[in-house]
């Protein structure tokens, strides 16, 4: 299974619109954060993506994306699901709708914010067919021969859900509390996606140092911190972290 960074940024991306500061302005791509997204392709070649974030078509076009299976949503805000008009395409390629994995309350929101794709309209334009799939925390589902483990998290008082795929490998994303019905099922993997938004203390995202404590808590033999903001400078912070801990970025390639 191979897991392929597409955004490693927080909601305003790196660089941020109208800052000067040493990291929007560096020419080192690791220091460049496209919105969060993430590539799941799986042994038998299914790709699985989690969340649509506003940069997706151009993600799509620079990894030569083919084929888009599923998506899974972690939840509704805006720089997770402001991409998914440009999943058309993968409808006239594959000649079948997607299917959108996620809890009704954001397949819901989503269904608001996208209602055109949802009510019939005039032929023409074209908009993409989508399946919505509600799905519940800690009740797996398969998809492409892996299995698939919502996990409910925290993001300030918004419940949302993290994913596992199969026994060894997680993505946790805009987290500021994992429940103690989760901690279990992020035991003894070999690799980790972990939200650590900003340096500083932030009201619904864990921060660099409870970032690095819960990851020396849970031992995951590779972790990687994603939805980054403009604190962190890769050649510098990266070279800082502990072992098998690090920053990720856009185009970072994991296989497990
Ligand atoms: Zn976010
Ligand atoms: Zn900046
Ligand atoms: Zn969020």
């Amino acid at each position: 299974m191979k897991f392929t960074v597409l955004g490693s940024g927080t909601s305003h991306g790196v660089p941020m619109i109208s800052c000067e500061c040493r990291v929007c302005t560096s020419t080192d791509p690791r220091d460049r954060h496209n919105r969060p997204c993430l590539l799941v392709t799986t042994d038998s070649g299914t790709n699985v993506l989690v969340d649509t974030p506003p940069e997706f078509r151009l993600m799509a076009i620079q990894h030569r994306l083919r084929r888009v299976d599923a998506v899974l949503y972690t939840h509704a805000h805006a720089d997770h699901i402001f991409g998914l008009d440009d999943l058309r395409i993968f409808n006239w390629l594959q000649h079948a709708p997607i299917p959108l994995f996620g809890e009704q309350e954001v397949l819901d929101t989503i269904a608001t914010a996208y209602r055109y794709c949802f009510v019939n309209t005039q032929k023409g334009g074209g908009k993409p067919q989508l399946d919505l799939a509600p799905i519940e925390p800690d009740r797996a589902f398969e998809l492409g021969g892996v299995s698939i483990r919502p996990l409910r998290v925290m993001h300030g008082s918004l419940p949302i859900l993290g994913y596992k795929f199969g026994t060894k490998a997680a993505y946790v994303t805009d987290v500021s509390l994992i429940p103690d019905e989760t901690w279990p099922q992020l035991h003894d993997l070999d690799l980790l996606f972990l939200d650590a938004t900003r340096k500083e203390p932030h009201e619904t995202h864990f921060h660099f140092e409870k970032s690095l404590e819960v990851i020396a808590t849970l031992q995951p033999k590779r972790a990687y911190l994603i939805h980054l903001a403009h604190d962190y400078l890769y050649a510098e912070d990266n070279a800082s972290l502990p072992a098998g801990v690090e920053l990720a970025y856009d185009g970072l390639e994991v296989s497990v």
